[in-house]
């Protein structure tokens, strides 16, 4: 007898018919013998939705109120997939994160699993029952309900894993699996059977929204496998694992985008020592994350000073930005908010020369300009503007052997 953990997210779980299939797939698993706990997300839409209700209420609303609206949603679908399974005739019990006690710290609308209480979901399982828990919340020690960040669902599974030290992490989507970039850009985009944890962090924390990336870091500290599956049709899927068990790895695994990204840039700065602190700090004590930095070489002792954020803290970091820029006598803050970042990653690039190359060579070809560039030991990303995302992805996909067959 196994101990499983099967996560269904938004779509899922989208419809009462869904919930009937899920519950099907859950009993099967039960039935073969194994523990079965579950974790849901909310129906799809309805977080959206609830986000927008607090938004027609309130510009601002105070997040520890957000948190309690959207925790709502997650805590509708453990009921009803409960009422599914009962009327199945399998016993069945729900828990909200607060019911578990997945504590969390405060940090509202983007918290931490602090800790995972197991005893009353470990006997509940030994009674027979199939455990369901609502995925992306939490409870801080003050008793107030925390939310994890957007796709934190996965999070709860993978940290409920460790905790419960399953034999098994199945995450179940509306994708067969982790595939060389997302499949609705690139339709010739290839399902891996394996993909490493290091690589999977890169892709996530890139923009492949296929896992939340706080997932994959759970799933490497503690070294839970993770399978990524369809709750659609039957497959092997992907799994998600150490290199070790990896075969050879290929120069470039996947393509990862996102387009929550802006750009700022400060004019004509007095270039001496502790101007990045400067520029920065008062972007960092407002949280907002700096991610690709440019610093041009000075001219006249003045210099330009350029860096990227998400999207949705734009307004706010320009504002930091030009009060900073008055402080320190620059010329001019000017911003852009039609960028996206492009990324290749590989473990591959490690022992293989020549990844940039290929990677600036091939958007060249397509007249795609590079605004940044920013590299690590797994991937290279570039920013670009915002209308060639597809055709820059499409291109390097191809340029990579990444289409079609699996390259030699
Ligand atoms: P869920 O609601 O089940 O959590 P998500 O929408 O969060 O599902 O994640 C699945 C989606 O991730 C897919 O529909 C796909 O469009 C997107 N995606 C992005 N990059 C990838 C990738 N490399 N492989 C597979 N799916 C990807
Ligand atoms: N319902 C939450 C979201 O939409 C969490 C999740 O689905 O993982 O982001
Ligand atoms: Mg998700």
């Amino acid at each position: 007898m196994a101990l499983i953990v099967q996560k269904f997210g938004g779509t899922s779980v989208g419809s009462p018919e869904r919930i009937r299939a899920v519950a099907e797939k859950v009993m099967a698993t039960h039935r073969a013998g194994h523990q079965v706990v579950v974790v849901v997300s909310a129906m799809s839409g309805e977080t959206d939705r609830l986000l927008q209700l607090a938004r027609a209420i309130a510009a601002h609303p105070a997040e520890r109120e957000l948190d309690t609206l959207l925790s709502t949603g997650e805590q509708v679908t453990i009921a009803l997939l409960c009422m599914a399974l009962e009327e199945m005739g399998q016993a069945a019990q729900s828990f909200t994160g607060t019911q578990v006690a997945i504590t969390t710290d405060s940090a509202h609308t983007k918290a931490r699993i602090e800790h995972i209480e197991d005893h009353k979901i470990r006997s509940a399982l030994e009674s027979g029952k199939i455990v369901v828990v609502a995925g992306f919340q939490g409870v801080d020690l003050h008793g107030n309900i925390t939310t994890l960040g957007r796709g934190g669902s996965d999070t709860t599974a993978v940290a409920l894993a460790a905790a419960l030290r399953a034999d098994e992490c199945d995450i179940f989507t509306d994708v067969d699996g982790i595939y060389t970039t997302d499949p609705r850009v690139e339709s010739r985009a290839r399902r891996l059977d394996r993909i490493t944890f290091e690589e999977m962090l890169e892709m996530a924390s890139l923009g492949a929204k296929v896992l939340q990336t706080r997932s994959v870091e759970f799933a490497m500290k503690y070294n839970v496998p993770v399978r990524v599956l369809s709750s659609f049709q039957d497959g092997p899927g992907t799994l998600v694992t150490n290199e070790e068990n990896s075969v050879e790895a290929p120069r470039v695994s996947g393509i990862a985008f996102s387009r929550n990204e802006a750009k700022l840039t400060m004019i004509g700065v007095p270039d001496h020592p502790g101007i990045a602190y400067s520029i920065l700090g008062p972007v960092s004590e407002a949280n907002i994350n700096v991610d690709v930095i440019l610093q041009n070489i000075s001219e006249a002792g003045k210099t330009d000073f350029t860096f990227t954020v998400d999207r949705n803290e734009y307004a706010q970091a320009k504002d930091i930005l030009s009060a900073v820029a008055q402080k320190l006598e620059a010329e001019d803050v000017r911003g852009d908010d039609h960028i996206v970042k492009v990324s290749v990653v590989g473990v591959g690039m490690r022992s293989h020369a020549g990844i940039a190359a290929t990677m600036f060579a091939t958007l060249g070809k397509e007249n795609i300009n590079i605004q940044m560039i920013s590299t690590s030991e797994i991937k290279i990303s570039v920013v670009i503007e915002e209308k060639y995302l597809e055709l820059a992805v499409r291109a390097l996909h191809a340029a990579f052997n990444l289409d079609g067959e699996a390259p030699v």
